[in-house]
């Protein structure tokens, strides 16, 4: 018998070694379905053998045959039956056989495999006995056959090939594509590029198709592709199912047309859905990967620009609150501190006016402190009024988008500005209200809750400030007041004379000293004693001007600086003072005093020499009687 290569001309193609194997199996009624019909016509063109009937059969005893049976003195029932036979004792006995069955000659010879020569199919002939042919005849169109057959397969073979190497290229475009198209996504650093980018890229990899893209939140205006993400209650809306299950989701009844729509996720949300409509012959399944890899990447990318975008929101928001930070506390005082909050709030937050409010407790009024719109400066508003009076109440900071629409109480700065929009907040010092800043502007819904949100951590940092400026006001009142009598310190009344011999042109100093005031502590106490001279002290307060400066100069001796005030007017008010003192106390004291002035020009001008001269004059008041007056 022969063997698979006898009849092959050696292959000078790769694949001709190539051969089908028994996992191709399920392939081989069609290889040979084709094989068969490709030789058959090959047969009829050559005019060889054609009086009998050639079937192949296959291993599972069914067969492919040309259909003219009927040439044959046969029935069909008899040549399927003996045809049949044939194939399988062939098969059975791995070898040509041939027998005749009333006046028919029936042929079978294995077709093998030209790479192990494993049968893979029968050829059988049927014809006349008179027409008989012989083994070789019979090889000879097996092998004729055979060639055909693997024409075939290895067309098959090089056509699968093709069709691999073709998706193999696709896919090496595609990945090459979508590996750019990532690429360029993360490129992006704020969110609206790489929606853009998104859009641009799907259009150009899907040229003839509808690219939307739904948002949660609003970017892109006026892009008609970018759309608002709205929860219809609609069970076939493929775009709220895409998103709310975080799956892709296909419609495919579109007239023609295929939908998908597809999440844009990033690690911590669902940003949106990418959504495609596109003709169904130009959508091609294995896409789907691909079209959900750019999905997912537009929404890491989405994310990180947000994220980025967040960032520098946040550190330009505390580089604000540091700059404005520093400069408040700068400011020691109060009314500075407002005014630099009400210009620096203003640019913050790009408004049109900004006012700040404190509440003055003793007459439980607020006032208007600090405000761009001067009309409104000192004016004053019962607790409850307004905005004011709802910060106050609530503690809480407050955003209005259009006052206009609302009207949720009326407002005199809203309307004498012709405010639309408005964020409030208290100033807390202590965790009590003090104050409160109002920030509004003529358009509605310019403010916006990150506004909101800075304007609270703002005032909270005012709060601070007032805090620090009132605690130091405190301290320097402690510092240069006398404890007992109220009055200013030595040391505050020595700065102050320095200061004004700088800037006026004269002044005059009084010096007080209680008569024998040793005895009133000894008669009476240390206690009495100290009323005293807190009564002096009361006496001194009420009998001077806003402008002069009574001090305790030492012990029980008290000083009156009269600043621009001659030495003979410096005695009227001496006088007025020691006469009242020995009017007014109890019990009874007297006080001797000794003035001294200065003016511009004079050669010595010092608070020393100002001192030395009244205590000069003093010494001669006490040397001259007591409860007297003397000038230096
Ligand atoms: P004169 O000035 O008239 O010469 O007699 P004087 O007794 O007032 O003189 P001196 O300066 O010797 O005494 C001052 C006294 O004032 C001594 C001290 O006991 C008393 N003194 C000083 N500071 C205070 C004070 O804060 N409270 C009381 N109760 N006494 C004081
Ligand atoms: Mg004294
Ligand atoms: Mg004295």
């Amino acid at each position: 018998m022969m063997d698979g290569t006898i009849g092959l001309n050696k292959p000078t193609i790769w694949f001709a070694d190539e051969d089908f194997h028994d996992a191709d199996e399920p392939y081989l009624p069609e290889l040979l379905t084709e094989s068969y019909k490709s030789w058959y016509d090959d047969a009829e063109d050559m005019k060889l053998c054609m009086s009998g009937i050639f079937r192949l059969y296959t291993k599972a005893n069914s067969y492919f045959g040309n259909h003219s049976e009927l040439s044959l003195p046969v029935s069909v029932l008899q040549l399927d039956a003996q045809m049949s036979r044939a194939a399988e004792l062939c098969l059975e006995q791995g070898q040509f056989i041939q027998f005749n069955y009333e006046n028919i000659q029936y042929s079978a010879i294995l077709v093998k495999r030209r790479r192990d020569s494993v049968a893979f199919a029968t050829f059988v002939y049927a014809t006349k006995v008179d027409q008989a042919i012989s083994d070789i005849e019979l090889e000879a169109y097996m092998k004729h056959f055979r060639v055909h057959f693997y024409r075939i397969f290895e067309s098959v073979f090089v056509k699968e090939i093709m069709i691999q190497k073709t998706l193999i290229d696709k896919e090496a475009s595609h990945r090459e594509r979508l590996f750019l198209i990532s690429k360029r996504l993360y490129d992006q650093i704020n969110a609206e590029s790489v929606v853009r980018e998104v859009l641009y890229s799907l259009e150009d990899l899907y040229q003839d198709s509808e690219i939307y893209l739904y948002l949660s939140q609003d970017h892109l205006e006026g892009d008609a592709r970018v759309r608002p993400l709205e929860f219809r209650n609609s069970a076939n809306d493929i775009v709220t199912e895409a998103f709310l299950e975080g799956k892709c989701c296909i419609d495919r009844e579109q007239n023609g047309y295929i939908k998908l729509a597809i999440p844009m996720n990033g690690k911590q949300a669902a940003y949106g859905v990418l959504c495609i409509e596109i003709k169904n012959s130009h959508w091609d399944e294995s896409d789907l990967p691909a079209f959900m890899l750019i999905a997912d990447t537009a929404g890491s990318a989405f994310e990180n620009a947000k994220l980025y975008e967040q960032s520098n929101l946040l550190i330009n928001e505390l580089k604000i609150i540091n700059d404005m930070t520093k400069r408040l506390n700068q400011s020691l005082r109060s009314k500075e501190i407002f005014q630099f909050a009400t210009s620096e709030l203003m640019k913050i937050f790009e408004a049109d006016y900004c006012c700040v409010l404190q509440l003055d407790r003793e007459s439980n009024e607020f006032k208007m402190k600090a405000s761009n719109h001067e009309a409104l400066v000192g004016k004053t508003y019962s607790i409850d009024y307004g905005f004011t009076g709802i910060v106050y109440r609530t503690k809480e900071a407050l955003i209005t988008s259009d006052y206009w629409n609302t009207q949720p109480v009326s407002s005199e700065l809203m309307d004498d500005t012709n405010s639309r929009s408005l964020i409030g907040a208290p100033i807390f010092v202590e965790g009590e209200v003090v104050g409160v800043i109002l920030v509004t502007h003529r358009d509605a819904n310019h403010f916006s809750y990150d506004n909101y949100k800075l304007l609270q951590v703002m005032s909270s940092h005012i709060g601070l400030a007032v805090t620090n400026a009132s605690l130091h006001a405190e301290m320097r009142k402690m510092v240069i007041t006398d404890n007992l009598t109220n009055l200013h310190a030595r040391h505050y009344l020595n700065e102050q004379i320095q200061r004004r011999q700088r800037s006026d042109a004269q002044g005059s100093l009084i010096l007080v000293d209680i008569d024998f005031f040793k005895n009133v502590n000894d008669t009476y106490g240390h206690q009495v004693g100290d009323r005293i001279l807190i009564q002096v002290s009361a006496i001194i307060r009420s009998s001077i001007r806003n402008g002069d400066i009574a001090a305790r100069w030492g012990g029980e001796e008290l000083a009156i600086y009269l600043p621009n005030v001659h030495a003979s007017r410096a005695i009227q008010i001496a006088e007025r003072v020691r006469i009242r003192v020995e009017n007014e106390t109890d019990p009874k004291v007297t006080v001797s005093c000794g003035i001294s002035e200065w003016e511009s020009g004079q050669d010595k001008i010092s608070v020393e020499s100002l001192f030395y001269r009244a205590d000069m004059a003093l010494y001669e008041s006490k040397k001259n009687g007591r409860n007297r007056i003397n000038i230096g």
